[in-house]
């Protein structure tokens, strides 16, 4: 997607060799405009494999995630990280590893909202090492729901994570994918290359 490979390569801030920093257009200040435009791209991908919900994990998922909802006209849930005091105790829940924090955490969701007629979306913003994207397949998983794909805003393919869950079985769809990058800059794989 050629409007968001332009917006990391103008506003991504490389960390590291692993972390990328997109804080001004996606996980901290985000731009609804491309918002938009991503969720477009995603909801044109699985148009045709019959989407009966999309879920993500707050927070980063949560925008991208609901303007895909809005272009498919299903419902958004998201795993919440903590188990807060009002949510109900039928949830399904599974441990997932942080890549940026460094440490495992326990992913939640309602009982209520996930069920097994459900083919669902799986969306998030970054696909590292697939912990997270695994974390929420297991959640939909335990509902007897099934997974209709997952989708990235951006995939580093230089990480295990997207071979990880193709070999899986899992149809995964990056808007994004890089490389490599360092301080010289962001390296993109050239998505239309390979299509030819
Ligand atoms: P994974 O579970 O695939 O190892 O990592 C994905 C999760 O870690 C995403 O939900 C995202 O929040 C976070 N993450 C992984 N890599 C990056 C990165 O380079 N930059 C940012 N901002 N978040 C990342």
């Amino acid at each position: 997607m050629e409007l968001l490979r332009r917006k990391i390569r103008e506003k991504g801030i490389v960390v590291d060799e692993d972390v990328l920093k997109v804080d001004s257009f996606l996980n901290h200040c985000i731009d609804p405009k491309l918002m938009q435009a991503i969720g477009k791209e995603f909801a044109d991908r699985f148009r045709h494999d019959g989407v009966t919900k999309i879920l993500t994990i707050e927070s980063s998922g949560i925008a991208p995630a609901v303007f895909t909802g809005l272009e498919l006209d299903v419902p958004v849930v998201f795993a919440k990280k903590d188990l807060s005091r009002n949510m109900s105790c039928d949830i399904y829940d599974a441990c997932v590893h942080s890549f940026t924090k460094g440490r495992d955490y326990m992913v939640c969701v309602s009982k209520e909202y996930l069920n097994d007629t459900d083919k669902v979306l799986i969306i998030d913003d970054f696909l590292a090492n697939g912990r997270a994207a695994a974390g929420l397949g297991e959640l939909v998983t335990m509902s007897g729901a099934s997974v209709a794909g997952i989708g990235v805003v951006i995939e580093k393919g230089f990480q295990k994570g997207g071979s990880l869950l193709r070999e899986m079985g899992f149809r995964v769809e990056a808007l994004a994918i890089i490389d490599s990058m360092s301080e010289n800059g962001i390296i993109f794989r050239n998505e239309e290359e390979k299509r030819k």
